[in-house]
């Protein structure tokens, strides 16, 4: 199912299109390429989530929507002392139930460490595609963190 960019928001009724969203995103916006990512699943199986994050620190937490569950991505837990946390609302339907996922920009060769975090989202109800927060990693090794969406 392509991505519909027809309006002021990219939209799509299929959760696995995070990926080729945040990789467009990358692309157009000229930051570094992302290269694999992990979709956020629930150890419930749920794979909707309300988010909560602060897109200036850099971190996020998901709440799963069916088990109540919070999980840190990544070493979100780290930094969310410093941050001033904020819940996602949709800007298109005021939702606050989104599918998730983490993207990684890899170094070439050695490791490989992760250089950069792109976390994306969804709407259930309304399909709008995003990206709510990212930050950079700075220590090595780090390639753990593909593990920890
Ligand atoms: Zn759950
Ligand atoms: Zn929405």
């Amino acid at each position: 199912m392509p991505i519909d960019k027809s309006g002021d928001f990219w939209k799509s009724p299929d959760a696995a299109d995070i990926f080729p969203f945040l990789k467009d995103l990358a692309r157009e916006e000229g930051t570094i390429p992302i290269n694999q990512y992990r979709a956020a699943t629930c150890t419930c199986g749920s794979n909707r989530f309300r988010l909560t994050g602060d897109d200036e620190e850099g971190c996020a937490r998901r709440d799963c929507a069916q088990c109540k569950t919070s999980h840190f991505i990544c070493d979100s837990g780290d930094y969310w002392g410093e941050a001033e946390p904020a819940k996602l609302i949709c800007h298109g339907c005021a939702g606050d139930i989104f599918n998730a996922g983490a993207g990684f920009s890899l170094e070439k060769g050695k490791g490989p460490d992760v250089q950069w975090v792109t976390i994306g989202q969804r709407c259930v109800r309304c399909g709008i595609l995003g990206s709510f927060t990212d930050w950079k990693i700075s220590y090595s090794p780090s390639s753990h963190l593909i593990d920890q969406v």
